[in-house]
């Protein structure tokens, strides 16, 4: 953590007031969205509410969160790895990691593949008959490692290419400690600009209630619910699964590998839960995924700075939960029937596909794409599931980004990172 911690964190983000804030702008933000749906709303005012203001607002508050992520995890990473006094802990840190994310998606499936099998979602589906959707075909892995390298380091930057910016910043940050004098006064530099980017995040965090709730009203207010009825078990069973394995398998993680109490972490993991909910982009939400673990739950940054962009990037659990029902769903939708061994390919497949998928909103779809072709679905099953998937992708990114959270603090319990009386402290950071 910094030592330049600025005095004022009256609006620290995760405080208690913030916090609560946002939920009254999650709630007001469903109940006008609902109303204006439900009353089918239309005509020049209803327009100009919806299409205009709140639009407007919710876009200018992603692009908020948006312009906070390259530069937050550019300068908290180099500062993270330049702080790091012992190089092989870099290679535990992400060997081990990788093997949690890793792990957590392949439960998430597995659980996902079962409640499906068991509850059928899909079985006797009346398939329309003018399905359309064109899937995209994924990159060979040779292709995905060559790039995680920047050949242009400015360009990822500019592109936003997150595990490019990671390995970038990893090593400025290895080359600062290991350039002597120059070296310290560079990184000095990007401390002071570490502690000012998160002043900015802390800064924009305030309009957070207002933008959530624009974002949320949109989406509610626009959202066609006739496409719910004839995939009603479809949705619940996804909806079910994200949550059994929020409340079931990280607190089980938590209070097994780490001896933390998940309680606690759950309550400060509602304002980016909300954030991520109502963006429906993990990648959008680092500044606050990152500023609850460091500040509320006392991960040092040495670990989350890693972790948090890192699994942002390539741990999606709620997507593989959404893509192993879907899967499924499909399966029986058509009558198909891919075996014991098609579940084991489509385990794999997600697993490995959610590796190098930017966590924006709806790419779940196209990494579904990728499994349905591993095992000879049809790709054109998609266009069942489209219509209610915006909803879902809103529950699945605040699934993700918890997971990212609880492997983070996992991690960092592990190196002794994790400050235990910050995670304590209902108050702290607040
Ligand atoms: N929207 C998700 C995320 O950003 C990804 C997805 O499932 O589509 O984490």
């Amino acid at each position: 953590m910094s030592a330049d911690q600025p005095e004022d964190q009256s609006h620290e983000i995760g405080g208690s007031g913030l916090t609560r804030r946002i939920l009254v702008g999650m709630a007001a933000g469903l109940a006008v969205g609902l109303v204006v749906n439900l009353l089918a709303l239309t005509g020049e005012l209803a327009d100009f509410v919806v299409a205009g203001l709140l639009h407007v607002g919710g876009e200018i508050f992603l692009a908020s969160l948006k312009l906070l992520v390259v530069p937050l995890v550019l300068v908290s990473l180099v500062c993270g790895t330049a702080a790091l006094d012992d190089l092989s802990r870099l290679g535990r840190l992400g060997g081990r990691t990788l093997a949690l994310y890793l792990l957590t998606t392949a439960v998430a499936i597995s659980l996902a593949i079962t409640a499906a099998v068991l509850i059928q979602p899909g079985a006797g589906f009346d398939l329309p008959t003018d399905l359309a959707y064109e899937g995209r075909t994924a990159p060979p892995l040779s292709d995905t490692l060559i790039q995680l390298f920047p050949t242009n380091p400015i360009k990822a930057l500019a592109d936003g290419n997150m595990l490019q910016i990671i390995v970038f910043a990893v090593l400025l940050g290895l080359a600062m400690t290991m350039a002597g004098e120059p070296g310290k006064r560079a990184l000095a530099i990007f401390e002071d600009f570490n502690a000012v980017i998160m002043r900015l995040v802390a800064l924009l965090m305030r309009f957070a209630p207002y933008g959530v709730f624009c974002l949320i009203a949109k989406v509610f207010a626009q959202q066609g619910f006739e496409a719910f009825q004839p995939l009603l078990k479809y949705f619940f069973v996804v909806l079910g699964v994200l949550i059994t394995h929020a409340v079931l398998v990280y607190p089980g993680l938590l209070t097994l590998f780490a001896r933390l109490d998940p309680i606690r972490f759950f309550r400060k993991m509602r304002a980016p839960q909300v954030v991520a909910f109502s963006t429906a982009s993990s990648g959008a939400t680092i500044p606050v995924t990152l500023r609850t673990v460091e500040r509320r739950l006392g991960v040092d940054n040495q670990v989350a700075s890693f972790t948090i962009p890192l699994g942002a990037t390539i741990n999606m659990d709620g997507t593989a939960i959404m893509q192993g029902v879907a899967t499924v769903f499909i399966a029986q939708a058509y009558g198909i029937d891919i075996g014991i061994g098609g579940y084991l390919t489509v385990v794999l497949a997600a697993t490995l596909a959610s590796i190098g998928t930017a966590g924006v909103p709806g790419v779940g779809l196209i990494m579904l794409a990728m499994v349905l072709r591993q095992v000879n679905l049809p790709v054109e099953g998609i266009g069942l599931i489209l219509g209610i998937d915006r909803l879902l992708d809103m529950v699945r990114t605040a699934v993700n980004i918890t997971g990212d959270a609880a492997v983070t603090c996992i991690v960092a319990k592990g190196e002794g990172q994790l400050d235990p009386e910050v995670f304590a402290d209902p108050e702290a950071g607040a």
